[in-house]
């Protein structure tokens, strides 16, 4: 049963029925009847509630290529979802009118955790993603979905910026078995300028999940000419990932399209990611990938050992597969990921 009136969790009871949101380093003090930054969060007679709980802004299966996931179960179907607002407030969001609706007609389907989960196995997909908009902030709801969805065997999947503080993120990754997690830049500067947040949190964030769980990690970067595509700060981040996160991580660098408050600047030319995938495969990173441009070569995977290509997709479509019981079939080498036991030419 949806529930517009939900209790959330991670509120802290003031005086004078104020209550600070402690799920993100935003901790917004809220006022009677005030929404947070995400506006999603509100202090409804000195109690945080939140108003997404059960509404969603509309479902869709995806290729799970498409969030992108590309060493999670290549090729399988996800159902995906989102609700709406978000807690940072990204100059360029690629996704601003659900992210910044505060249309709540938006939320026109209705769906109980249980539901949903029905709805994946009904129609075989083997997980359910939180994308379109941050799960961060319908922590409480994307929980519920992520139990019922065990409860039937279906994983589940976060697309996020990771910007959530430390005890909800735990609570929340428990129920998580595959993220994407957005990595917008490498810097403070730009953070705070273009995304109104902080990169530790994010950073902090991404170690949690790749050393204190089980959860399969790859990062996405959207890459802004002039604003985050410098030779220096791709080198910095991708050694960064390289060292505290491992060479086994994905890493997809997307391709920006002018949107929201960000319309004067071009799309990404393609010459921009190859440089940067370059850089990446330069400072060890073993699966690199361009994104949003026709990039055969940037969409494939690659045998980090023979450098043989083991998957191959066009688009967000898997063409071939040449990986068997997790390794590669040319030299034997396991592929870092979660794979069907068989894989070859689906
Ligand atoms: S989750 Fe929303 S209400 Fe809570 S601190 Fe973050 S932006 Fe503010």
């Amino acid at each position: 049963m949806s529930n517009e009136n939900f209790q959330a969790s991670w509120g802290q009871n003031l005086n004078n029925k104020e209550v600070r949101c402690q799920l993100c380093p935003r901790e917004c003090l809220l006022k009677e009847g005030q929404r947070g930054f995400c506006f999603v969060r509100q202090n409804i007679d000195g109690n945080l509630i939140l108003t997404t709980y059960g509404r969603s802004s509309g479902f869709c299966i995806d290729p799970i290529e498409k969030k992108p996931l590309y060493h999670f179960y290549p090729g399988s179907p996800i159902l995906s979802f989102g609700t709406a607002g978000c807690n940072l407030g990204c100059l360029f969001c690629q996704n601003w009118n659900i992210s910044k609706s505060k249309e709540f007609d938006r939320l026109t389907e209705q769906a109980t955790p249980k539901q949903i989960a029905e709805a994946a196995k009904k129609r075989h997909c083997p997980s359910v993603a939180f994308t379109y908009n941050d799960p961060v902030i319908f922590t409480e709801y994307a929980i519920d979905v992520a139990k019922e969805c065990h409860n039937l065997g279906v994983k589940t999947v976060a697309v996020t910026a990771g910007y959530i503080n430390p005890k909800p993120r735990k609570k929340f990754f428990e129920h998580i078995d595959a993220a994407n997690v957005d990595l917008k830049a490498f810097s403070e500067n730009f953070y705070e300028k273009f995304c109104l947040g902080h990169l530790d949190p994010v950073l902090d964030t991404l170690k949690y999940i790749k050393n204190e769980t089980k959860i399969w990690l790859e990062i996405t970067t959207l890459i802004i000419p002039s604003k985050n595509d410098s030779d220096e700060e791709l080198d910095e981040m991708t050694s960064w990932i390289a060292k505290e996160l491992g060479t086994d991580v994905p890493i997809h660098f997307s391709a920006f399209h002018p949107s929201f408050k960000i319309l004067d600047i071009s799309a990404t030319p393609k010459e921009t990611l190859t440089k940067a995938r370059a850089i990446a495969l330069k400072n060890g990173l073993r699966y690199v990938y361009t994104g949003n441009v026709n990039d055969d070569e940037g969409s494939s995977t690659y045998c980090p050992n023979c450098k043989k290509m083991i998957i191959q997709r066009f688009g967000y479509t898997l063409v071939e597969s040449h990986i068997k019981n997790k390794k590669c079939i040319f030299c034997n080498t396991e592929v870092a990921g979660y794979f069907t036991k068989e894989m070859k030419n689906q």
